[in-house]
């Protein structure tokens, strides 16, 4: 499937590294040029401001999500196509996950892996079958991914929900790979962990 709008997790701060920045104006780019619109926080700071001024310059539809709490602090974008202002940091999730076609993580911190892990969670548990991307920008996200390994390697993660994230460094191939991704089904899966609880 193509996706026609595309949710950014990535940082409310800018990382020390010039590349993060400027993976940040890629990914802006990119949407931009293929007409894809951005949905993200709603914030104007951070590799988030970067990517949505770049769409929102090109003019391409950015919409933001944010908790009344947020907007009080004047976080909030003012130049953006549409905010939608919601109660809490669950109901914004859920209103990104519900609006959105594929989810791209970039590099980021507690917000983004937040958001990340939900909806790692939300694919899981098939409540979405959408595509999750990691932009591995300067490989920021090597040692989670070695993480993840170990969670399937000490019998934590299934191997299918582990290879069904996209990862690549590189924002174009990772679109595409995640227009062709088809989720791994593990019909199974809540069957064997009710044996293996109860010792079968
Ligand atoms: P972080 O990765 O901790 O910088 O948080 C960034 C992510 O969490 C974004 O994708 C936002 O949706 C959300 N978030 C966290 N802090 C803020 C903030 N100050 N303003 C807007 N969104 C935020």
């Amino acid at each position: 499937m193509y996706m026609r709008r595309i949710c950014v997790f990535c940082g409310s701060s800018m990382g020390n590294k010039e590349e993060y920045k400027s993976a940040a104006k890629k990914v802006g780019e990119y949407l931009l040029d293929k007409k894809i619109e951005l949905i993200y926080g709603g914030a104007n700071v951070g590799l988030m401001k970067i990517i949505a001024d770049e769409v929102l310059n090109g003019g391409v539809k950015v919409i933001g999500i944010m908790p009344h709490m947020l907007i009080e602090k004047e976080v909030e974008h003012k130049g953006i196509t549409e905010l939608i202002s919601v109660e809490t940091m669950s109901e914004r999730k859920d209103l990104m996950a519900s609006m959105s076609d594929g989810f791209i993580a970039m590099p980021g911190g507690f917000g983004t892996l937040d958001e990340l892990s939900e909806i790692l969670t939300h694919n899981q548990l098939r409540i979405s079958d959408k595509p999750i991307g990691l932009l591995n920008t300067e490989g920021y996200y090597d040692n989670l991914l070695k993480f993840l390994d170990d969670c399937v390697a000490f019998g934590f993660v299934r191997v299918e929900h582990r290879n069904n994230i996209i990862v690549s460094s590189n924002i174009d191939e990772l679109v595409t790979k995640m227009n062709e991704y088809k989720p791994i089904v593990t019909k199974k899966w809540i069957q064997d962990i009710k044996i293996e609880s109860n010792g079968g």
